[in-house]
C-alpha cells in the first residue's frame, strides 16, 4: 500500500486568521507531506506494507511509529477544521462534555491548559473510552491515544511548527484561536 496525502476540503487561506495560509502551506503541505513520504519509505517491503495505519500506530516503535502517527495525527487535525466552524457542540457529545468537564467553557479552558502545560512538542487530545467517558490527555511528540485504547475525537497540535509563523511564542492564543474553526459536526460524528 502506498499512502497519498488527501487534499484539504478548504482553501489554504480559508482558516485565517486562526491559521494563516502560510502555516497551512508549510504545516500540511510540507511537514505532513514529509511524514507520509517517510511512512511509505519505511513500510515498503515489510510486514507493515498492508497493515491498517491505526494498527501500525498501535504496534510500531521508533521512526516507523513516529512517522505513521504523525501522518495520521495531522490528517485528523486538519480535517477537524472548517471556515464555517466554531460555535458549540450539541447532542450526545455535548451532554458528555457537560457531564465530564462541568460545562463547555470548563472543557475549553482545560483543553487549552493541557496544551500550554505540555513541555516541548506534542499534542493535546479529547478522547473517549468504550463507555463514552471523555478524557483530555497530553501526548509527547507523536503520541496518540490509540496506544492507550482510547478513541480520539479532537486534537490540538502544540508543536511550535503549528503556530509559530502566526503566533510566535503565544501558544495559548494560538490554541484559543482554534475554537473559531472547529467543525463540531465532525467531532460529534467521531463520538
Ligand atoms: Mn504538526
Amino acid at each position: 500500500m502506498e499512502y497519498t496525502q488527501p487534499q484539504l476540503p478548504y482553501d489554504n487561506d480559508a482558516l485565517e486568521p486562526a491559521i494563516s495560509a502560510r502555516t497551512v502551506d508549510f504545516h500540511y503541505g510540507r511537514h505532513e507531506k514529509a511524514y507520509i513520504d517517510n511512512l511509505n519509505r519505511l513500510i515498503k517491503d515489510t510486514i507493515y506494507a498492508d497493515m491498517p495505519l491505526e494498527e501500525i500506530i498501535r504496534q510500531a516503535d521508533g521512526p516507523l511509529f513516529n512517522n505513521a502517527s504523525q501522518a495520521w495525527n495531522h490528517i485528523f487535525y486538519f480535517f477537524t477544521f472548517s471556515p464555517d466552524g466554531g460555535g458549540e457542540p450539541a447532542g450526545d457529545l455535548r451532554r458528555a462534555i457537560d457531564r465530564d468537564f462541568g460545562s463547555f467553557d470548563d472543557f475549553k479552558r482545560k483543553m487549552v491548559e493541557a496544551g500550554t502545560a505540555l513541555f516541548g512538542s506534542g499534542w493535546v487530545w479529547l478522547s473517549k473510552d468504550d463507555n463514552g467517558k471523555l478524557f483530555i490527555t497530553q501526548g509527547r511528540n507523536a503520541e496518540n491515544p490509540l496506544r492507550d485504547g482510547l478513541i480520539p475525537l479532537l486534537t490540538f497540535d502544540v508543536w511550535e511548527h503549528a503556530y509559530y509563523l502566526d503566533f510566535q511564542n503565544r501558544r495559548a492564543d494560538a490554541l484559543n484561536a482554534l475554537w473559531s474553526i472547529i467543525d463540531w459536526d465532525v467531532v460529534e460524528s467521531r463520538y
